[in-house]
């Protein structure tokens, strides 16, 4: 295969295969979650459509000025080029894990540095977002560390696991300190369940900057700490989380998952995974409005922001980020840009009123073909 090096001698027969034209990778025997994450990647592929090319250098601006900042969301560093063309403002989440994929060594503090280079003050993006790899169980390890777990999602993964591989965790800390003098860099951390966890990464955040300043090595004193609320207990502690951080970034795909206990990955009960579910957008508006009144910045980077379904409910939340794929970006602009604030508002506060998805889902849905509807065709229409 052409470009593909010696990946005939890393296969077998009947090994599932993942090839990224686009960003140039090759996964091979990728586990459920990232094989689902390309499966929706493929989806989104097909759907792309050209003529709302147009929507990528247009500001995300509702027709009553109320802007909202465009993230995208990368898993590689070869995905870039396609954020920029798609029209984000900056990286929202930059999945680190993924530096760990397909490899045989682990990652020293000069690999990582690379990638990190490769995303910071890049032109054409005002600001990167790297999230500190979302690690867990034997996940993407040449030699796993931790032995396999019946449950995964609820095992050591995230924050967890770089809290306790600390000398591993420290590895990654250092090489994107050292890549925040190239430009604007923010840094956040998965998984966060309570405030110890992120004063414990902070603190290991703190030391490793040490370590460099001790190396003679300059970093930047200007990068922005988020945390990730994607555990539906960082919800109720928020207000304590918000006196620690820069930023919240919303990741609804865990939340979603945690907050009414079903599997992302499992399809049997892919039917209960709603994103209207009232707790959820309760969950959403709490995380919100206490980040705000706490002056802080919310986004939010989980698929929900990248389905133009949701778009005016996000906007009538008053979410200051929306980061997603990068393909979901221009539709999601044309929704932006072909809303107001006000009447963004006026259905959520209708929303916030029912107390079903199934109710919620027909209202929301109803209205999005009403305003858009050569964005959301009726079957058999
Ligand atoms: C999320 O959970 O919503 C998220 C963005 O993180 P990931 O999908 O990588 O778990
Ligand atoms: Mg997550």
């Amino acid at each position: 295969m052409l470009g593909l090096e010696n990946i005939t001698r890393s296969v077998q027969t009947n090994d599932y295969i993942i090839i990224d034209g686009s960003a140039g990778v090759v996964i091979v025997c990728p586990d459920p979650e990232v094989r689902k994450r390309y499966e929706d990647k493929k989806r989104l592929y097909e759907e792309a459509q050209d003529d709302l090319l147009d929507y990528a250098k247009l500001p995300a601006v509702t027709k009553d000025n109320y802007s909202v900042e465009i993230g995208g969301n990368i898993e590689f560093i070869e995905e870039i080029p396609s954020a920029i063309a798609h029209g984000a403002d900056g990286i929202g989440l930059y999945r680190t894990e993924f530096i760990y994929i397909n490899r045989k060594q682990l990652p020293d503090e000069e690999d990582h540095l690379a990638h990190y280079r490769s995303v910071v003050g890049v032109e054409g993006l005002s600001w990167s977002t790297i999230r500190t790899f979302d690690l867990g169980g034997d996940k993407f390890f040449p030699n796993a560390k931790t032995s396999r777990e019946l449950n995964p999602q609820l095992g050591l993964r995230g924050i967890r696991f770089s809290l306790k591989e600390v000398e591993l965790f420290k590895v990654q800390l250092r090489a994107i300190l050292r890549a925040s003098d190239r430009g604007k860099l923010r840094i956040m951390f998965p998984m966060i369940s309570g405030i110890e966890e992120i004063l414990e990464a902070k603190r290991i955040f703190c030391e490793a900057k040490n370590e460099l300043l001790k190396r003679g090595m300059a970093v930047g004193n200007d990068i922005e700490i988020g945390v990730m609320i994607e555990v539906p207990s960082a919800v109720i502690v928020a207000e304590e989380l918000a006196k620690e951080v820069d930023f919240f970034s919303i990741g609804t795909n865990d939340l979603i998952q945690y907050v009414l206990a079903i599997d992302r990955i499992n399809e049997r009960v892919t039917y209960l995974y709603e994103p209207l579910h009232p707790a959820v957008l309760s969950l959403i508006k709490q995380v919100v409005d206490i980040g705000h009144k706490a002056g802080i910045r919310v986004a939010m980077c989980g698929e929900m922001a990248g389905d133009p379904t949701y778009t005016m409910i996000l906007l009538g939340l008053e979410i200051d980020e929306l980061s997603m794929n990068p393909l979901a970006i221009p539709r999601v602009k044309k929704i932006i840009r072909g809303s107001t604030l006000k009447e963004s508002k006026t259905l959520l506060n209708k929303v916030m009123t029912l107390s079903s998805s199934s109710e919620i889902r027909a209202l929301v849905e109803a209205t999005m073909q009403k305003r858009f509807p050569e964005e959301f065709q009726v079957n058999g229409q």
